[in-house]
């Protein structure tokens, strides 16, 4: 059983990124400069609310609840049970590295070639597990 949560640093597109230019290898086939550093792709983004945390910015680690927790989990260990509620499990976002936001590409084609990228990842990611 495949957890968002585990694949999501999947969805990183981006290497790096700042204000409103992100950096990605999308799209240049793995080419290389002159000094054999990857080339990389500047992107016009702007920010959007991380969809795998829900703007959290952080989520419980999926080794406590991937296979969900029953109410008989709670009521056997009332400390597990507040230590689950209060948040003592919580980890950073894989994703958004707990800021919360992601950048998305401002152009179109950019944004679709990005997501049909993201989509072939996931989907090789999901027949593995
Ligand atoms: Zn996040």
């Amino acid at each position: 059983m495949s957890d968002i949560r585990d694949l999501a640093s999947e969805y990183k597109w981006w290497t790096s990124y700042s204000g409103f230019t992100a950096y990605t290898a999308i799209g240049t086939n793995g080419s290389v400069d002159k000094d054999g550093e990857p080339i990389e792709r500047k992107i016009k983004i702007h920010y959007i609310v991380c969809p795998v945390c829900d703007g959290r910015g952080s989520y419980t680690n999926p080794n406590i609840d991937r296979q969900g927790l029953s109410r008989e989990d709670f009521d056997q260990d009332p400390d597990f049970a507040e230590d689950y509620m209060t948040g003592r499990f919580d980890i950073a976002c894989a994703l958004c590295n707990g800021n919360s936001t992601i950048p998305e590409a401002i152009q179109e084609s950019e944004r679709e070639e990005i997501e049909t990228l993201l989509q072939a990842t996931i989907s090789y990611y999901e027949n593995e597990y």
